[in-house]
């Protein structure tokens, strides 16, 4: 790696000025981030927004971090309680099958806590907490009793065999790809799956346009599409369609499709569609440092770190804010990578880098965003990517609701590093920008009434019925957990309700 795996800086500032403000766009992955100039979108300076995509085959899924989190029915209830947003038309009930079905086909290790607020799954083993995570755990639970509980997190990378695949060999560096298909992945794991239907044709290079709309039948009737190398147009024709292209590209695609009877966008009677974008609110925590074990070693490079489940509006009710947070993070001993921040130089250096620095641990939360019209997308008049399709506007910000989560998250952090008995415990509030959690979500909500949102029940457009729209623009509200697990079941429920649909001619 000619720049030691940081990037080259004066190409990030040029060709990546959005990717490379994700911690996993350096020299080794950077080619699975877009090039910001060829997909421009634009925003107000004052309020930014930061999209962070990959157009490959694979898509996000080669990059992710992998922690998967079930909702429960305090998600799919929450709209409904306090009235942000519409009240999802479906529940617990109605998905759970679907993450049983998505669980088992990719793999998720973890442990079984038996609550409520974070329903436990089909788990293979779940990774080991090292000796710092293992003693906060300890603290916490004395301290807070059930209330507030640390778990290892739930991740969909094997810890054991799994479907033809092996188990993690905890070599770390996962968002360069696995050569093991450790970790799930669209072209480790579902697309050789659906290569063995021998039913699966896979065109790359093939931008999607818009929908084409068949206004006598009032169905669509495939896609236009732009061939990225030779830019050809080219139409695909099909009796029902899945987007499923992320949350931000399906919206495009759709308020791209505008038809006499859809003059703002395919599916759009509502007015709904572009509207109530969310994401979550990450950058409330603390660090602190733990005492002891100086003859313990991390062993490896465990992909994994601790979750610790919401507590916050779950059987109470906090006077300050609105829903609630989990914490991500974990505990680690500095090794020779704290080089930058050793003081010191030359021979001394690299000899007291040679020790082992103390145990430290981390807290870091993401907090669920409100759903509010306000948020939204709309077609750029003026700009369109490198294939001729105009580019998105993005208008959006966080409200005083989840900067209360924010800081709420460096208070309980600091009071759990010290119920675990760190040392030099420094809470902290960083003003990350929207996006940047990469969890967006909303812009064609589900819900019951087609004159308040895009899709039913099943995602399938209230307007439009052989258009289904999976991903997460889908989302009625954004619960505090990771969401792709539960697009993933979203999808698999929507497939096979399309499926016996088509069976019964309705479609
Ligand atoms: C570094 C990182 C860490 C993350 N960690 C987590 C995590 O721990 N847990 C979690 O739940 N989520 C995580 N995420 C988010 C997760 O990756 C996404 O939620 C998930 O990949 C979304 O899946 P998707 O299929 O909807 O979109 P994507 O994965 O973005 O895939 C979209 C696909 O559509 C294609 N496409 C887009 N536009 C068009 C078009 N016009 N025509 C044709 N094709 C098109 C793209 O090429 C791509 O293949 C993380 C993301 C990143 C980048
Ligand atoms: S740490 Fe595990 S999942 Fe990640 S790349 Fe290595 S083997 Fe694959």
């Amino acid at each position: 790696m000619k720049f030691r795996g940081m990037g080259d800086r004066k190409a990030l500032e040029r060709d990546q000025f959005i990717q490379r403000h994700c911690y996993a766009c350096n020299e080794y992955s950077g080619k699975f981030f877009v090039n910001d100039r060829e997909n421009p979108y634009t925003f107000d300076p004052a309020k930014p927004f930061h999209w962070i995509r990959g157009r490959q085959v694979g898509g996000r899924s080669i990059m992710w971090g992998r922690q998967v989190y079930r909702w429960s029915d305090l998600d799919f209830g929450a709209n409904g309680r306090d009235g942000f947003g519409v009240d999802w038309p479906i529940r617990y009930a109605d998905i759970a099958p679907w993450y049983d079905h998505v669980e088992r086909f990719v793999g998720v290790s973890g442990e079984r806590l038996g609550l409520s607020q974070l329903p436990d799954g089909q788990f293979l083993p779940p990774m080991a907490l090292n000796c710092a995570e293992q003693v906060v755990k300890e603290g916490m639970a004395k301290r807070f009793g059930g209330e507030r509980v640390l778990t290892i997190g739930r991740v969909a990378i094997l810890t054991v065999p799994h479907g033809g695949r092996a188990a993690c060999h905890y070599c770390g560096p996962c968002e360069r790809g696995c050569i093991t298909h450790s970790y799930f992945n669209s072209i480790g794991t579902t697309l050789p799956a659906a290569r063995v239907t021998g039913r699966l044709t896979l065109r790359p290079y093939s931008v999607v346009h818009s929908v084409i709309y068949d206004a006598e039948r009032d169905r669509a009737a495939g896609v236009r599409v732009i061939d990225a190398q030779t830019r050809e147009p080219l139409e695909f024709r099909a009796r029902v369609i899945f987007l499923c292209a992320s949350t931000l590209e399906s919206t495009r695609i759709l308020l791209n499709s505008k038809t006499p009877r859809f003059a703002t966008g395919l599916a759009n009677s509502s007015g709904e569609l572009g509207r109530n974008l969310m994401d979550h609110a990450m950058g409330g925590g603390a660090n602190g440092t733990i005492p002891g074990f100086e003859d313990r070693a991390p062993h490896g490079h465990r992909p994994n770190g601790i979750y610790v489940p919401r507590f916050r509006n779950v059987k109470g009710s906090e006077p300050d804010f609105l829903r609630g947070y989990g914490f991500q993070g974990g505990g680690g001993r500095a090794g020779w990578d704290r080089v930058a921040s050793q003081p010191g130089f030359g021979r001394e250096l690299k000899q007291a880098l040679r020790t082992p620095g103390p145990w430290h641990f981390g807290f870091y939360g993401f907090g669920e965003c409100l759903p509010r019209p306000t948020n939204y997308v709309e077609l750029d008049p003026q700009t369109v990517d490198a294939w001729g399709v105009p580019a998105l506007r993005i208008h959006c910000e966080w409200s005083d609701n989840e900067r209360k989560l924010l800081h709420d998250m460096s208070v309980t952090a600091a009071e759990m590093l010290e119920a675990g008995g760190a040392r030099d415990i420094a809470p902290f509030v960083d003003d990350n920008p929207p996006g940047l959690t990469i969890h967006e979500m909303g812009t064609a909500r589900m819900g019951r009434d087609p004159k308040t949102s895009v899709l039913n029940a099943h995602n399938q457009c209230h307007d439009v019925k052989n258009v289904f729209v999976t991903d997460g623009a889908c989302m009625a509200s954004t619960a505090c957990q990771n969401p792709s697990i539960t697009y993933m079941a979203l999808t698999a429920r929507a497939a096979a309700y399309a499926v016996e649909a088509m069976k019964r001619r309705e479609l």
